[in-house]
């Protein structure tokens, strides 16, 4: 439902979980987050509002670190669970990814997961992409490939954000179907399924267009399409207030 990610100087978490609060009016049903740190992703989630994720991470920290993704969940498939929320991560522990929208084809490949010998931890079509990403990792591909090559497996309509925990400089998104901008800051970048999440931050966005994928770290923005031609962006600035 709603998508935040950073990459900056700022912790990551603070950054993320205030942004998913701006998201609030979206309406949700559980919220998490990950952040990327000494060679792992981390992750915190909760069932029910941002107040309940807040208190687990009070219960138990995460630590502070310069990268991370969180996400505020409608449920589609699999109830609004501890387990299906998101972020979701890979076999492995390598990846972790938060969704918005519906992998029309999740069943066929988590069929070829599972006779991969990977078992779910949760009911959602997202998971898959967690194990895609995590399997294209494992055998040497960069995360923004990786990326794009899951992308032309799945069917149906996805914003879909990614850390790799032994590539804490980047956070990678894609989009078919659903809305993904990014939030072009000094030093630090956003991505985030609404302006809403980072506003506070920079009013410089970038629009992505249909079934691109892009790759922020601190200082850099790289738009491509799925087969990782770059492509034109459309920059805007944001000058209206919400
Ligand atoms: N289909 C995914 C799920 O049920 C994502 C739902 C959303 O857009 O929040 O977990």
């Amino acid at each position: 439902c709603g998508i935040v990610g950073y990459v900056g100087p700022q912790s990551a978490l603070a950054v993320v979980v205030e942004g998913l609060r701006r998201l609030e009016y979206r309406g949700y049903d559980s919220a998490g987050v990950a952040v990327v740190a000494d060679g792992a992703v981390v992750t915190a989630k909760k069932a029910g509002k941002i107040g309940n994720l807040d208190a687990e991470l009070a219960a138990h920290p995460l630590p502070v670190t310069g990268t991370g993704i969180g996400h505020t969940r409608w449920a589609t498939h699999g109830g609004p669970t501890d387990a299906n929320a998101h972020p979701h991560v890979s076999f492995n522990g390598r990846v972790a990814v938060v969704h918005n929208g519906i992998i029309e084809n999740f069943v066929v490949l988590r069929d070829e997961l599972e006779a991969d010998g990977i078992s779910m931890t949760s009911q959602t079509d997202t998971e898959i992409v967690a194990h895609l990403l995590g399997r294209e990792v494992a055998l040497g591909v960069e995360l923004p490939s990786a990326m794009r090559a899951v992308c032309h497996r799945l069917h149906g309509a996805f914003t879909l954000v990614a850390v790799d925990a032994e590539d804490p400089s980047r956070v990678v998104a894609a989009r078919r179907n659903s809305p993904l901008v990014v939030g072009v800051g000094q030093g630090e970048n956003f991505v985030a399924s609404d302006v809403a999440a980072f506003i506070e931050h920079t009013r410089e966005a970038i629009e992505l267009g249909q079934d691109q994928v892009v790759t922020i770290t601190a200082d850099t923005v790289e738009v491509t399409d799925f087969d990782g031609h770059p492509t034109k962006v459309r920059p805007f600035h944001v000058d209206w207030d919400l």
